[in-house]
């Protein structure tokens, strides 16, 4: 058995990957600086709390523990923040990523699977996106990820770096055992969204959009369930063990589901009707991302286990009405205010010297 890194393991997708390396019997280190993420969820294995911008704490770290490889999960990830602060981006996604990439170097560890993202090939020029499809990202969220994903293939050509980027689509559900699942403050996805209002929590829904080219005029998403993420990498470090070189692959079912499916599919597993307004169409959706995974199932042996929206929809369903999920929120939200508190109190300081 194996002795794995997980960067941003307090995370969503993060905390998924811990619970299933748990299961296969490898042992794990979550590295996460809980800036995004829950120290609920940390229930396995080892947490050094800090960040990968920080190379000295990297290096401590590698010099504790004899890893066997990394899985890379820390982001930042939300389209429309990166397009408002594209530094920031470039300093979380990309600079930190190398600090990360260098100190592996160093400790001469050289397995890595990188999360990647759909929004690396920006406007599609397909219906389904193949792995071979153009990659021209449309914001710098998608940049920076297809930056690190340049950066792995020269580090695997120059220093024998081994890599695969895993180019997720709409990851979405929880564990079915509700011991973990999504829980970002402010909420911006569609499924979570929904299936929170339909809770009865107070969260402004509205339906992006009825005019793109589609049957019912709204998006469509290809939504991949989080296990079926998770069980991925377990797939990518196998497929590591022989090949060398860099690897991406697609993760997404193969199927598209428009926003107002999405809608259909949360009244119909709660029972809850919802009256949902349609507003304009949010910067920067493409009308259609779903993915084509020919090679990830080829070369991986990946085949997803949650094909029905129902199925994800009902394990999100789950895990949002636990305890769990409402004290995450909460806490997340006193972090939040504790941050603003801060800048508050930066500004007074600032306002006294001037003063
Ligand atoms: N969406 C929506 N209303 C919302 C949130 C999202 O109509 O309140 C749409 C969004 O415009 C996109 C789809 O749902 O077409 C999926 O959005 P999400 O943010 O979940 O994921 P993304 O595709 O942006 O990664």
């Amino acid at each position: 058995m194996a002795k794995y890194l997980v960067c941003g393991g307090a995370g969503y997708i993060g905390s998924h990957m811990c619970k299933r390396l748990h299961e296969a019997g490898h042992e794990v280190v979550v590295c996460d600086d809980l800036s995004t993420g829950h120290l609920g969820a940390l229930q396995w294995g080892l947490h050094a709390c800090g960040s990968l911008e920080d190379a000295a704490f990297l290096r401590e770290l590698f010099a504790t523990h004899d890893f066997d490889g990394v899985l890379h999960f820390a982001a930042l990830s939300v389209v429309a923040e990166s397009m408002r602060d594209p530094q920031r981006y470039y300093g979380h996604n990309v600079a930190a990523t190398l600090n990360l990439l260098r100190v592996m170097r160093e400790f001469e560890v050289s397995k890595l699977v990188f999360s990647s993202t759909a929004a690396v090939f920006g406007e599609p020029l397909s219906r389904v996106i193949a792995e071979d499809h153009p990659t021209v990202p449309v914001n710098p969220y998608g940049l920076s990820k297809l930056m690190v994903e340049q950066i792995l293939r020269d580090s695997a050509r120059a220093y024998g770096l081994r890599a695969v980027a895993l180019r997720y689509f709409n990851a979405a559900g929880a564990d079915p055992s509700a011991v973990i699942g999504e829980a970002h403050d402010p909420e911006t996805h569609l499924i979570p969204k929904l299936v929170r209002k339909a809770a009865g929590e107070g969260m402004q829904v509205t339906i992006n959009g009825t005019d793109y080219p589609t049957e019912d005029g709204t998006c469509i998403r290809d939504y991949v369930h989080v296990n079926d993420l998770a069980e991925a990498h377990l797939l990518a470090l196998d497929h590591l063990d022989n090949a060398v070189g860099m690897h991406t692959f697609n993760l997404g079912n193969g199927t598209g589901h428009s926003v107002k499916q999405v809608v259909d599919a949360v009244q119909e597993v709660t029972g809850v009707a919802l009256d949902i307004p349609v507003t304009g169409r949010r910067p920067g959706d493409p009308a259609h991302l779903v993915a084509g995974s020919k090679r990830a199932r080829a070369v991986l042996g990946w085949e997803p286990r949650y094909t029905k929206i129902a199925d994800i929809i009902e394990t999100a369903v789950r895990w949002h009405g636990t305890d769990s999920f409402r004290n995450w929120i909460a806490e997340a939200s006193e972090a939040g205010d504790a941050a603003a508190e801060t800048v508050r109190f930066d500004a007074r300081q600032q306002q006294r010297k001037q003063g």
